[in-house]
C-alpha cells in the first residue's frame, strides 16, 4: 500500500531572504549551487549529460522555482535521478513532496533521519534564545513536525556509497541533526557539507542578508547536540577538503578553507557554541 505523502501540520512559507536568493553559482563544471531565499540546493552532474541528482530540496513553496532552475541548466523535461538529503530540516525538504510527485524519483537519507521524514518524530523545538539576529528570533515559527514521504524515502547504503554519485561517499556528521550527512569526493577534495558548518553566521540577520562569508558552526537555533557537532567538524577537517559548499552561504576553497576550518575546530567552543541556550549540557 502506498502511504500518502504530506508535510507536517506546521508547514508554512517562511519570509526570510538574503541578497543571493534566486541566484546561482557554477562551483565546478559538474556542481551548481542555487540559493532559495536563505538556503542552498545543489545540482550534481554535467549539464550535457542526463545523469544528475538534486541535493536538498529548498524552502517551503519553492518547487516551481527549483524545477525551473533545473530546466534552465539541464533542459526542458529533464529530471534528476534522485534527491539526496543532507538532513531533514524544513529548509532542506521544503519543496520535496511537490518535487517527488512531479518527477516520481526516489529520496535518500541517513537511517537516523528517517523518523523525521516518515511521520514518526518531530525535531526538537528551535532555540530562539541563542544570541543573534532575527533568524534566531524567527525560529519558533520554523516547521519541526515530521513530514511523511512514505516509501519514497530510502536509507542510504550502509557502505558509504551514494546512489548516482559513484565518486562520492557520505560521512555521518551528526549534531545539527541526528542523521546529518556530508558528501565527499576524494579525487578533488570536494565536500558538500550540509549544515555541519556553514559559511555565513545564520543567527546574525545582517550577515544572512548580505551573506558575508565567514566559516562558522551549524545554525545555532536548530542544533541540538553541540559535542557531536564539534566532533563532526573535526571529522570533516580531517578529510582535508579543497572546496566546500554549505547549506547556507558561499562556497569556500583552498587556503581560506583550510585556515578557517582549522580555526573553527580549534575555537569551536567560542565561535560556534552559543553562550546560553537550552541545548547546552
Ligand atoms: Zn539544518
Ligand atoms: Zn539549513
Amino acid at each position: 500500500m502506498d502511504i500518502e505523502m504530506n508535510y507536517g501540520g506546521d508547514y508554512k512559507y517562511i519570509p526570510a531572504l538574503s541578497i543571493r536568493s534566486g541566484t546561482g553559482i557554477e562551483v565546478l563544471p559538474d556542481l551548481y549551487q542555487h540559493t532559495i531565499q536563505i538556503v542552498n540546493i545543489f545540482l550534481y552532474g554535467h549539464p550535457q549529460k542526463d545523469d544528475f541528482v538534486l541535493i536538498d530540496a529548498g524552502m517551503p513553496h519553492s518547487a516551481q522555482k527549483i524545477i525551473s532552475v533545473i530546466q534552465e541548466r539541464f533542459g526542458e523535461n529533464k529530471k534528476p535521478k534522485a534527491i539526496i538529503l543532507t538532513h531533514g530540516h524544513f529548509d532542506h525538504v521544503g519543496a520535496i513532496i511537490e518535487l517527488v510527485n512531479h518527477w516520481n524519483i526516489p529520496v535518500y537519507a541517513h537511517p537516523l533521519e528517517l523518523p523525521f521524514l516518515t511521520g514518526k518524530e518531530s525535531y526538537p523545538e528551535p532555540d530562539a534564545t541563542v544570541e543573534g539576529g532575527l533568524i534566531a528570533k524567527m525560529s519558533p515559527m520554523f516547521p519541526i513536525e515530521p513530514i511523511q514521504l512514505g516509501n519514497h524515502v530510502h536509507p542510504l547504503p550502509a557502505d558509504g556509497q551514494i546512489p548516482y554519485m559513484p565518486d562520492f561517499h557520505w560521512i555521518h556528521t551528526p549534531g545539527h541533526s541526528p542523521g546529518h550527512i556530508s558528501l565527499f569526493r576524494e579525487n578533488d577534495g570536494l565536500l558538500i557539507v550540509g549544515d555541519a558548518f556553514v559559511t555565513v553566521r545564520q543567527d546574525a540577520l545582517f550577515n544572512v542578508l548580505i551573506q558575508q562569508k565567514e566559516i562558522n558552526g551549524p545554525p545555532r537555533y536548530l542544533t541540538s547536540d553541540w559535542q557531536q557537532a564539534w566532533d563532526s567538524v573535526k571529522k570533516l577537517e580531517a578529510l582535508n577538503p579543497q572546496i566546500a559548499v554549505t547549506g547556507h552561504g558561499l562556497p569556500i576553497s583552498g587556503e581560506e578553507l583550510t585556515t578557517d576550518l582549522a580555526k573553527l575546530v580549534l575555537h569551536f567552543r567560542e565561535m560556534a557554541i552559543p553562550e546560553y541556550g537550552k541545548y547546552l549540557n
